[in-house]
């Protein structure tokens, strides 16, 4: 179900205006089928083959012979639901609907009859039994320990791995919209469990990226209207498909997407984040606080980024993915250390606008512990050789690759085991 034909017999099928915007989408603005050949399509997603979206029942973890039934589906749902409200998980369970084209935007927080977020989440649970089920709103990420263990075996095994998610599970109700939204920094496993969602998927492009941001900017300077996010015919590249049940997609980092569930979807998703993606991470920073600025959570999100990616940079610069223990200078040109030594000078003034004084100052510390350990006499992110390493270094660093950058202070950091070949 890969062809433009099945995408448009899977919206015709469809009453809600979403299926109808995606259509004329698809006509008007030169989306190409998932299944194609043309190079200059493929191309945009990236060099690599993994840079590409796929789609398939051979991506996915689940062995079919010990796939759940739907009714198992439910039950297995609603327990893992009593176990996450147990267990008193922030991640909210029940999200109230992206309200619809051309509604009014009155205040519908109290909405649903006060029925409370665990029971609404419930209701909907209760109904994924019926394709046809229609309600206002969608589990967005809801842990299953039961459909972890079950598909466990069957992940990918890859290398490299800065962190990996267990699987996560989203209920959408029949005519359900997927917004236009980025997809994060992760590569993601998504099994539709039950259900058809039609997606169109654009690749991680600058100009893609620009269009978003600015659409971003603006929803949120707008009081959060929709139609600022109406941009989808600006972007470009885009490519469209079903996921019928059964069927993986794996999406790569940072794509951009807009979908519609055309009848009752669960979805089991697990994400990868890898090393080798760490420096689309920064690319991706000036997307992402725009972004946070549309979200009711977006400060403590970022603060959660900053800190996730300064974990992330302290492995990369202890030189956790190095194949051999010394690291010289200069770097070979492969592999997240020598991604991050080329673009750190463009990209450290975002770094540094989602970090706060005490991460700041921890990731100062991860860069001169680094540079210390590097053999060589010269700075290993300019080339800039020295006359005396050692006494050198950090007034060097300082004063050319950490302009703009706090922790001034950080003068516990050791200088006195610098190798120097
Ligand atoms: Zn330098």
């Amino acid at each position: 179900m890969t062809t433009l034909t099945a995408v448009r017999t899977a919206l015709h099928a469809s009453p809600s205006p979403h299926a109808s915007s995606l259509n004329s989408l698809i006509d008007f603005a030169q989306i190409s089928p998932l299944k194609t050949n043309t190079q200059a399509v493929i191309a945009r997603f990236g060099p690599e083959k993994i840079d590409f979206p796929q789609k398939g029942r051979g991506l996915s973890p689940f062995d079919p012979a010990t796939l759940p039934s739907i009714t198992e589906l439910r039950d297995i749902l609603l327990q893992d639901l009593e176990q996450t409200a147990q267990d008193g998980t922030s991640q909210p369970e029940y999200f109230p609907p992206p309200s619809s084209c051309g509604e009014s935007d009155d205040d519908d927080d109290d909405d649903a009859g006060n029925i409370s977020e665990h029971d609404a989440a419930a209701d909907l649970i209760n109904h994924v039994t019926d394709a046809d089920y229609e309600t206002s709103g969608v589990i967005p990420h809801l842990p299953s320990s039961t459909l972890d263990a079950l598909c466990n075996a069957g992940k990918e095994n890859w290398d490299d791995v800065l962190f990996e998610t267990p699987t996560t599970v989203s209920v959408l109700s029949a005519n359900t919209p997927l917004t236009l939204q980025h997809h994060n920094e992760s590569t993601s496993f998504s099994t539709l469990l039950t259900g058809t969602v039609v997606y169109v998927v654009w690749p991680p492009t600058p100009h893609n990226f620009t269009v978003l941001q600015d659409a971003y900017d603006a929803f949120a300077t707008s009081s959060f209207d929709d139609t600022a996010l109406d941009v989808s015919h600006r972007l470009e590249g885009g490519v469209t498909f079903v996921q019928s049940a059964r069927e993986t997609l794996r999406l790569p980092p940072f794509c951009l997407l807009r979908g519609l569930a055309t009848t009752t979807a669960v979805l089991a998703t697990y994400s990868i984040v890898t090393a080798d993606t760490f420096v689309s991470m920064l690319h991706a920073l000036p997307l992402l606080t725009s972004f946070w600025a549309t979200e009711t959570h977006g400060a403590a999100q970022k603060t959660a980024f900053g800190a996730a990616l300064l974990d992330c940079l302290e492995r990369i610069l202890a030189c956790e993915f190095e194949d051999e223990a010394k690291v010289r200078h200069p770097v070979a040109p492969r592999g997240p250390l020598s991604a991050l030594l080329r673009a750190w000078d463009g990209v450290r003034h975002d770094v540094f606008g989602v970090l706060d004084a005490e991460t700041t100052a921890r990731m100062k510390r991860a860069w001169m512990a680094f540079l210390v350990r590097v053999v060589g006499r010269n700075c290993v992110l300019c080339g800039r050789k020295f006359m005396c390493k050692r006494n050198e270094t950090r007034a060097h660093f300082e004063k050319t690759h950490w302009v703009g950058g706090q922790g001034e202070g950080g003068s516990e950091e050791r200088v006195d085991s610098m190798g120097v070949e």
